[in-house]
């Protein structure tokens, strides 16, 4: 994958998909999500910044794992939080 300017991106040959559609941490607290995220260094699937809780965004601050994938159905993308790179694929 390229975008010309995003290493992160640049990096990944096959995305991860999601291991199943559900927000790892919501799931944990009860909460709701909107819209879901794989993060393309560990593989977790986390919840987007529309929603309540934001999970992919803190887990992207947090450990630093930059780009995630979108993991819903027809959406083909991915982000890096470091360049604010955006790639479909
Ligand atoms: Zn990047
Ligand atoms: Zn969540
Ligand atoms: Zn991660």
């Amino acid at each position: 994958m390229s975008d010309g300017s995003c290493t992160h991106i640049d990096a990944i040959d096959e995305v991860k998909p999601a291991a199943a559609h559900q927000c790892e941490e919501c799931v944990k607290i009860g909460a709701r999500w909107l819209h879901l995220r794989t993060c393309q260094t560990c593989g977790v699937t986390l919840c987007c910044d529309s929603s309540p809780n934001r999970h992919a965004s803190r887990h992207a601050r947090s450990v630093s794992h930059p780009v995630i994938a979108s993991a819903e159905p027809g959406e083909r993308w991915l982000y890096c939080f470091v360049d604010d790179a955006f790639v479909e694929y």
